[in-house]
């Protein structure tokens, strides 16, 4: 059979306040090209760069949830490489000795199995810049119209790249690990795990072994993924090409390619540069990084309980399927609002049920999370309450829940004002009828000298009056009653 094997090479934007080295802002996202930007950053001579304290922080919280060993003392190290984006000429990076290594995370893989996949490092580096080739789609275009610009706004940035181990076996699984890598940094607001702003990226390995005679293809790297989709159908387009290669027994060469988003392919870029192409050297404006014992502990105080462990807990605290349990435990805020709401409503199933159906599907459609919403556990207690005891039917309670999320009034009061709520209220009903009995004493006598038709004129009259939620047959047998012994 042939097997894929897989490891991905991931960096993640590091959501400090400032770049690594500077301090310039490092929210350049939508800025003015080339505003956020000093003479550290740009790379001019005479500048030293200066290693920031949330760098190691992030980094660190990172480093501790993958469950990494830490490098007490780590070291800097350029990697030389030309790039118009990139006008120091070299990228500040951990090479020889990176800040964490040997760590470990566990990816639901949602039939109640799990893969560890190990992590060999994580380090520290910083980001190059942007070009834009102006006018045109491709650099070969552009030649012709002679514009390339350069946004250095991103140079400088901190990024933590974690790499992991060729332990994944399949494309699903490599999507899967892509997903709880994001979910584990943004529950620490690590990184904002947005592939499809560049926040995360991923470059994605991958060879073929046969596991009848163990022979292994050569390796490939694909890179420019820029979505969590996209990684499993890069990773499925070169798993079927390289089998195909080896079955006919072609060789495969080791090679960068780069997904293609156009043609849903990958197209080769370069056969793989080897690794001393970059002259890797230590940095010298850059002291070793120290990270004390004390540190480490004050980190690891406050790393949040892990969207794994949180689901399991899940499972067993609110008897949820794995499925409910993973979606809700993904996200931080869902996962902290499904625990108030079900201990208010001492239902989680039914909550659950209420989050992943139409909450999610709203805060989708808005481009929402919950936080931004005005949705409080309390009006989840509410919905629950106003249905268990039949007060609203199921559809109207999917009618007025958008409402709720979006007003922040109560589901209850929004019930009454739509007139969702039925009225079994026999006073209410009573004033209702009285009402219409006072109003058209001529009715009154009429029914009375035997013409009970006239009835239904009675009833319409509560039925307009509330504007229909009046339960019909309480409204029947209270004006009969009314009419006939009074
Ligand atoms: P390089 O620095 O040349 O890119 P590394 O040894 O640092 O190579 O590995 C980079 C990535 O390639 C890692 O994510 C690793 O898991 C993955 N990798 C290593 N060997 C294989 C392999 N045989 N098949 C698929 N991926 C692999
Ligand atoms: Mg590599
Ligand atoms: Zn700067």
């Amino acid at each position: 059979m042939l097997q894929a094997v897989i490891g991905l090479e991931i960096h993640a934007q590091l959501l400090t306040v400032t770049k690594a080295f500077c301090s310039c802002s490092a929210e350049t996202f939508g800025e003015t090209v080339n505003s956020a930007v000093c003479p550290v950053c740009t790379g001019q001579p005479g500048t030293l760069p200066i290693l920031g304290n949330g760098t190691v922080k992030l980094s660190l919280m990172a480093a501790l949830a993958f469950n990494c060993r830490i490098n007490r003392r780590s070291f800097f190290d350029r990697k030389n490489y030309f790039y118009p984006d990139l006008p120091k000429g070299y990228q500040i990076t951990q090479y020889f000795r990176p800040l964490a290594e040997q760590g470990f995370i566990d990816v639901r893989l949602g039939n109640g199995q799990k893969r560890r996949v190990r992590i060999n490092r994580i380090h520290i580096e910083e980001d190059a810049g942007k070009t834009i080739h102006e006018g045109a789609s491709s650099i070969a275009a552009s030649r012709d119209r002679g514009g390339t610009l350069v946004d250095l706004n991103r140079c400088g940035i901190p990024l933590a790249e974690i790499v992991t181990e060729p332990d994944i076996t399949s494309p699903r699984e490599a999507r899967l690990t892509m997903e709880t890598i994001r979910d584990i940094l943004r529950y620490m607001s690590v990184c904002s795990g947005d592939m499809e702003k560049g926040d995360l990226r991923c470059d994605a390995n991958i060879s073929v072994v046969d596991t009848e005679d163990g022979k292994s293809s050569q390796r490939v790297e694909v890179k420019n993924i820029n979505s969590f989709r996209f990684v499993e159908k890069a990773l499925e387009f070169e798993f079927e090409r390289i089998s195909e290669a080896m079955r006919k027994g072609h060789q495969i060469t080791k090679e960068t390619r780069t997904w293609d988003f156009a043609s849903r392919t990958t197209i080769s870029m370069r056969t793989k540069e080897e690794e001393s192409d970059y002259r890797y050297f230590p940095e010298p404006d850059l002291p070793p990084l120290e990270v004390s014992e004390n540190l480490i502990d004050k980190t690891r105080r406050e790393i949040p309980e892990m969207p794994d462990r949180k689901t399991d807990r899940f499972i067993a605290e609110y008897g949820l399927p794995e499925h409910d349990s993973t979606v809700l435990s993904a996200d931080r805020e869902l996962s902290d609002f499904f625990e108030r709401a079900a201990g208010l409503t001492g239902k989680p199933k039914e909550t659950a049920n209420w989050m992943m159906g139409e909450l999610i599907r709203i805060l989708k459609e808005q481009g929402l999370t919950i936080g931004q919403t005005l949705l409080k556990p309390e009006h989840m207690a509410d919905l629950l309450d106003l249905l268990d005891s039949g007060k609203i039917s199921s559809n109207n309670a999917k009618e007025i829940f958008p409402d709720v999320v979006t007003t922040g009034v109560m589901p209850s009061e929004i019930a009454e004002e739509k007139g969702l709520h039925q009225v079994d209220d026999e006073a209410e009903i009573e004033v209702a009828i009285r009402e219409a009995m006072s109003a058209n004493p001529k009715a009154v006598d009429q029914y009375r000298s035997g013409k009970k038709g006239v009835l239904s004129y009675f009833i319409g009259a509560v039925m307009k009056k509330t504007r229909g939620r009046a339960d019909p047959s309480i409204v029947n047998e209270v004006a009969r009653r009314l009419l006939e012994n009074e």
